[in-house]
């Protein structure tokens, strides 16, 4: 058993006291020491014992809120939100006012989807340092996020004004064309899904809600029978008519639809394309419901599993690998970066394999099976290693027995 640090100090000096030498232990020196030597967790253990034996010493108070700021900022980036939230928030407690400390509590409820707080913490960074333009584009994120397009535009382009990098260069001009078509949409709750679209007649869009709902009925059946559980919070859909989509869209979304958490409908002439329309809607939908559930997941698995449920033929894919017409991704490709590619026979290749490969590994097993290879991969698990753990199968093999040869 190992004692607790501050327990093997005290018994240090102990010892070395009976023996006639006496070492001062120091624990707010020795916490500093610590922080130097980015133990950040000794650090806290040892200033927090020292302020327990000296609550009212301010550079106690201070150097503990520096190792917790530290120890917060690495919890971050091992993408654990709670306990990061936890030390930022003990941080600011020991040091209050600090502009940075604010702000990563507001970062991290923000990251936590805590809306309400992150709110009240960048708008207490806005009183310390007013125009501040990270604190401004965190609050047009959360507007975004509450669907106050016209607020949303209105708060990055202030960051845009306030900040020389560039970085809410792209946010401001996306907000500011959806602002442009969106501020006049209506927005209708249909079960778990919320559609927004423009009113007036012009745009013809209340025709095609009776069909949108229906598509979506069948879409939830299918998402729920494969994935075993229904979102938490309403997944939004908004439907563009004809013009408006091209507006919003950057000229990357060539296809007729996009998800950026929210599903974004093209309707466009949707009569004669109905079929498409669908496909796109059921694509997309794929996407919404394996964000909700789990957040980090890796395009193939994205791309291959949303193909699936707009319904691709596999036989298809599966000829074009046969006649080689397109040649197959090998492993490390595939798994890390068809989607990025500019080359379209990767990305082609990557989409058909993917459905391929997603199918197979559906197929295989139950569905929770499945669910739980998709949760420990959206965990961090390597794609191979969750598959040999959860399907006692090689990633390899299953990789060659998806996709066929020439
Ligand atoms: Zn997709």
């Amino acid at each position: 058993m190992q004692l607790p640090l501050a327990c093997r100090s005290a018994l240090l000096v102990f010892a070395l006291g009976a023996g006639g030498v006496v070492a001062q232990s120091d624990p707010h020196r020795d916490g500093v020491a610590a922080i130097q030597a980015k133990q950040y967790e000794k650090a806290i253990r040892l200033l927090e014992h020292a302020h327990s034996l000296k609550p009212s010493r301010v550079d106690t108070q201070r150097q503990l809120a520096v190792a917790l700021s530290h120890r917060g900022s690495q919890l971050h980036n091992a993408r654990m939100f709670e306990e990061s939230l936890h030390c930022f928030q003990r941080a600011d407690r020991m040091w209050p006012g600090q502009l940075n400390l604010v702000m990563s509590v507001g970062v991290l409820h923000l990251e936590l989807k805590q809306l309400v707080d992150a709110k009240r913490r960048f708008e207490a960074v806005l009183e310390l340092e007013p125009g501040n333009a990270r604190a401004l584009g965190n609050l047009a994120r959360i507007a975004a996020e509450q669907d106050d397009v016209v607020k949303a535009a209105e708060l990055y382009e202030r960051a845009r004004k306030r900040d020389s990098s560039g970085r809410y260069e792209q946010h401001a001009q996306k907000y500011a064309r959806h602002a442009e078509v969106e501020s006049e949409f209506k927005s209708l709750r249909h079960g778990m899904f919320e559609i927004q679209y423009p009113t007036g007649r012009e745009y013809g869009v209340e025709k095609a809600l009776p069909v949108i709902r229906s598509w979506l009925n069948q879409a939830l059946r299918d998402l729920r029978r494969d994935l075993g559980r229904m979102p938490q919070k309403p997944v939004k859909i908004v439907l563009y008519a004809k013009g408006q989509y091209q507006h919003v869209s950057s000229a990357k979304h060539w296809a007729k639809a996009y998800f950026d958490g929210k599903v974004r409908l093209d309707l466009g002439d949707w009569e004669q394309k109905r079929d498409t329309l669908k496909d796109n809607l059921r694509h997309e939908l794929a996407h919404a419901f394996l964000e909700s559930f789990y957040p980090n997941l890796p395009s193939w698995l994205h791309e291959g599993y949303a193909q699936l449920v707009e319904g691709r033929s596999l036989d298809v894919a599966r000829t074009l690998f046969r006649r080689g017409r397109l040649s197959a991704l090998d492993i490390e490709t595939f798994v890390d970066k068809f989607a990025d590619s500019n080359d379209e026979r990767i990305v082609g290749a990557g989409y058909a394999q993917s459905l391929l490969v997603v199918a197979h590994l559906r197929d295989a097993r139950t569905p929770r099976e499945f669910a739980r290879l998709l949760g420990k991969i959206s965990k961090g698990m390597e794609s191979g290693k969750a598959v040999r753990e959860v399907y006692r199968l090689d990633f390899s093999t299953v990789f060659q027995a998806a996709v066929p040869s020439r």
